[in-house]
């Protein structure tokens, strides 16, 4: 891994849970279901020769089901629902009292980083858990009672372009919210790569295929969340119809999008004035939160209602478990794929998500009910800097 490959003395590895997943796919009894971010399907296809940037969603979905996995489910699915919870408690935070500014919360390494730096902005972050571990919880509860699988014999691997996930998935108890942890392995793009290798799949050659009901249909909203300034978009996107109970005649907001490592714009949603920021890169994501606690110490408005963090360069394109050698080149590519998938996405709200709609129909109530909070929110707290 690069952290070996770099480290003088070999003191840093890169930890490889691919054979645990080797094994889990071996024992019969499991039912093993895989979930893939929006991060790894403009990445993936690197590993193999192809250009930055190639949208491989269906070859990956054909990958994951030749290495055996049982049933192929989509991160992006949990983005949508992710935006259901959140934007949900942007509104309700924006127009009953707070407290502002809401922060996403579904970058682990910022999480993290905040719990230990600036813990005074713990009842900022959004309690809305990111899109893994909503897939996680998913499928060991409304997945396991729709298929007639008990949860115990349910393993969830995550495909992730980040290593922070890993420490996501124990991170706190609302992890094991369904009665099991509800990620048992999250892995990098650079380990499916090296397991579909091993596998001798010609992964280039490789047919598409769709996606596993019901956890996998997606809206172009999801697949922003793979970029910096995804995640506020797609927020957007859904707060405007929550607000006006319309939806918006043009999707896109140009002002989050590109690498300007901080993003910062007015929205105008039909008179109401929504202040926001997005920042990726922790020195800028350090910088938008002094400047929010200038402002709150001297009694003045929040400068933002709403902050996007990301710790990584471009958002989760650009993260530590993708493919070495990542250039803000290869950043772009990356990026451009991810807004193909959204163009040519038919839906490009999640709340128009057939499939999100159905679980809140079937089993989950209302966005921030009783049950989406016990199994979709989390919590936060101080913690001291050198243990976790
Ligand atoms: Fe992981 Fe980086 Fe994405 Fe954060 S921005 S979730 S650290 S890949």
């Amino acid at each position: 891994g690069q952290c070996s490959a770099h480290c003088p003395v070999g003191a840093i590895y890169e930890s490889d849970d691919t054979k645990h997943v080797w094994n889990e796919i071996k024992e019969d009894k499991k039912h093993v279901v895989v979930q893939i971010a929006p991060a790894v399907r403009v990445a993936l296809g690197e590993a193999f020769g192809m250009e930055p940037g190639a949208l491989v969603t269906g070859k990956i979905y054909t990958a994951l089901r030749r290495l055996g996995f049982d049933a192929v489910f989509d991160t992006n699915w949990a983005a949508d629902l992710t935006i259901l919870e959140e934007g949900s408690e942007f509104v309700k935070r924006f127009t009953q009292n707070g407290p502002l500014p809401l922060i996403t919360s579904c970058c682990p390494s910022w999480t993290d980083y905040m719990e230990k730096f600036a813990p005074d902005f713990t009842e900022n972050f959004s309690t809305a858990k990111s899109p893994q571990e909503m897939l996680g919880v998913m499928s060991k509860t409304y997945y396991s009672e729709k298929a007639g699988i008990d949860a115990k014999d349910i393993t969830m691997v995550s495909v992730m372009p980040c290593t922070s996930k890993k420490y996501e998935i124990t991170r706190s108890d609302e992890m094991f919210a369904s009665g099991y942890q509800d990620i048992d392995y999250s892995i990098t793009t650079r380990e499916l790569a090296r397991m579909i290798k091993q596998a001798g799949i010609d992964f280039v050659n490789l047919p598409d295929s769709e996606v596993d009901s019901i956890l996998g249909q997606y809206t172009g909203a999801g697949t922003i969340f793979g970029v910096t300034g995804g995640v506020m978009e797609a927020a957007l996107r859904s707060a405007y119809y929550l607000i006006t109970k319309e939806d918006l005649e043009k999707v896109e907001f140009e002002a989050v999008r590109g690498m300007e490592g901080v993003k910062a714009a007015e929205i105008d949603i039909k008179g109401t004035k929504v202040r926001i920021a997005v920042a990726h890169q922790m020195g800028n994501c350090q910088a938008v939160i002094d400047q929010v606690r200038e402002a709150r110490d001297k009694g003045e408005e929040p400068p933002y209602h709403f902050i996007e963090v990301m710790a990584c360069r471009g958002g989760c394109i650009g993260g530590g478990g993708q493919p070495h050698g990542a250039t803000d080149e290869i950043r772009a590519q990356r990026t451009k794929g991810i807004y193909t998938d959204d163009e040519k996405s038919v839906l490009r709200c999640s709340h128009h998500n057939p499939e999100i709609t159905r679980v809140y129909e079937e089993f989950l109530g209302e966005p921030l009910g009783h049950k989406a909070h016990e199994l979709l929110h989390t919590t936060y707290k101080k913690r001291p800097i050198y243990q976790r």
